[in-house]
């Protein structure tokens, strides 16, 4: 009989390596570098943005259980895979969770599970542990809780009242290569609790806005969905995912996507299966956000011939160099929206160019520099007052990644697999 202090250390392990990019890596951009940072019941994991405000807060990680009856043949906890097996009920989750948050460590919860058995008695103890927090405990704070496929529209309904955030694993952008790694699951089920969640929140949205008082204790998913992809654990194209993730945002009532680059994990199907680069995540995520929040759309995205990001360039730089006759832009005059086109230029950065050319003239890189433009890789695409600001040949200029270094990242064979909490 395992104790409580040993629950955890199992259940909370699986999330401490549940990080971006691979073990120890101090070559990985900034977001992919946070690994061994929690130890059982220690603070934590994660940072998110708090919907509304935009502050961020920390979040306690964990598995509701490790067990699970499918045999997904990417992940740790599969069916056939020897691992010390073990769970928390409810009231454990809860009083767990409530002595951390007292004690500071943590402000919210990101709870997720294995699926040992029926999904409807998994989601059965989700919601109850949801209802102990809420409807008990008072607590209003961030819960993020990654739903089951198969479950009850009830369940889905009562889940999504009590949670902030509700996720989905789709793991693939269609059920012919979901099936190839994952074979217990059904594409078109997850969908549906997709669709059903997404109609929820799209509902709450939209009653909020007419003036339905806010709800702490019910806050309806009202923060959006997310959904994430294991990426190159299947033959799918990033312009499959891509296509697939689009498609799906349309819909409305899904905050963004999560893409968890494939490694391999020991004493699975997929062992020997080579990782997919930590790089290739990175590209999709930028080219997800320009889709989501510079306003690009989906046919403007570059691939390469097989369908894939270039590795050895960041997205925007690729359509840049796919779009030359747009270039140079002229700092003075340009739209917001041409500039944040611009390699170099990033959101708030053509936000305070826009706002400071209002009251002053902004004469040189300097200025620029100072405006948070990095000129290294923007001046070749910019002109002031007329002037070039930098004659240096655009690739040459942006030859800034060393994808080399980090395109082999995931070679080794791990023990877990990083997607669990994302
Ligand atoms: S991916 Fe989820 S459903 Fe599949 S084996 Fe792992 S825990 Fe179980």
């Amino acid at each position: 009989m395992l104790t409580l202090e040993q629950k955890l250390d199992i259940l909370m392990t699986l999330a401490t390596d549940d990080q971006d990019g691979p073990p120890g890596s101090q070559t990985l951009p900034p977001r992919l570098r946070h690994t061994k940072e929690v130890g059982a019941l220690r603070p934590l994991n994660i940072r998110t943005v708090r919907p509304g405000n935009g502050m961020r807060v920390p979040l306690l990680r964990i598995l509701m259980t490790n067990a699970c009856s499918y045999n997904c043949h990417y992940c740790p906890m599969r069916r056939d895979r020897k691992l010390p097996r073990t769970l928390l009920k409810p009231d454990e989750l809860v009083r767990i969770f409530l002595g951390a948050h007292r004690r500071g460590w943590c402000e919210g919860l990101f709870i997720t599970t294995g699926i040992p058995g029926r999904p409807v008695k998994v989601m059965d103890d989700l919601i109850t542990v949801l209802e102990l927090l809420r409807e008990r405990h008072s607590f209003a704070g961030y819960i993020h809780v990654k739903m089951v496929p198969g479950a009850e529209a009830a369940q889905v309904e009562r889940l999504t009242s009590l949670a902030t955030r509700v996720s989905l694993n789709l793991e693939a952008p269609c059920g012919a290569s979901l099936a190839q790694i994952a074979p217990d699951k059904n594409f078109d089920v997850t969908v549906a609790g997709l669709e059903q969640v997404r109609s929820l929140v799209t509902l709450e949205r939209a009653a909020r806005q007419e003036g339905k008082p806010r709800d702490p204790i019910h806050p309806g998913g009202t923060a959006g969905m997310t959904m994430q992809f294991v990426v190159g654990a299947t033959p799918d194209s990033d312009r499959s995912i891509l296509t697939k993730v689009t498609e799906l945002y349309s819909g409305g009532g899904i905050h963004h996507a999560h893409f968890s680059a494939f490694r391999p994990i020991s004493e699975t199907p997929m062992e020997n299966v080579r990782g997919t680069p930590a790089l290739r995540e990175h590209r999709l995520y930028q080219a997800d956000w320009l889709l989501r929040r510079y306003g690009f759309e989906r046919d403007e995205v570059v691939y390469d011939d097989g369908g894939n990001l270039p590795l050895g360039i960041d997205p925007k730089a690729a359509w840049a160099l796919r779009n030359v006759e747009r270039f140079p832009v002229e700092v003075r005059t340009a739209s917001y929206d041409e500039l944040v086109r611009v390699p170099g230029i990033g959101l708030g950065t053509a936000r305070r160019i826009v706002a400071e050319r209002g009251t002053a003239l902004l004469r040189g890189i300097a200025d620029l520099r100072q405006l948070g433009v990095l000129t290294s890789r923007a001046a070749g695409f910019l002109t002031l007052g007329g002037r070039r600001l930098q004659d240096v040949r655009w690739s040459e200029q942006l030859g800034f990644w060393q994808p080399e270094e980090e395109a082999g990242a995931y070679q080794l064979v791990y023990d877990v697999s990083p997607g669990t909490f994302r």
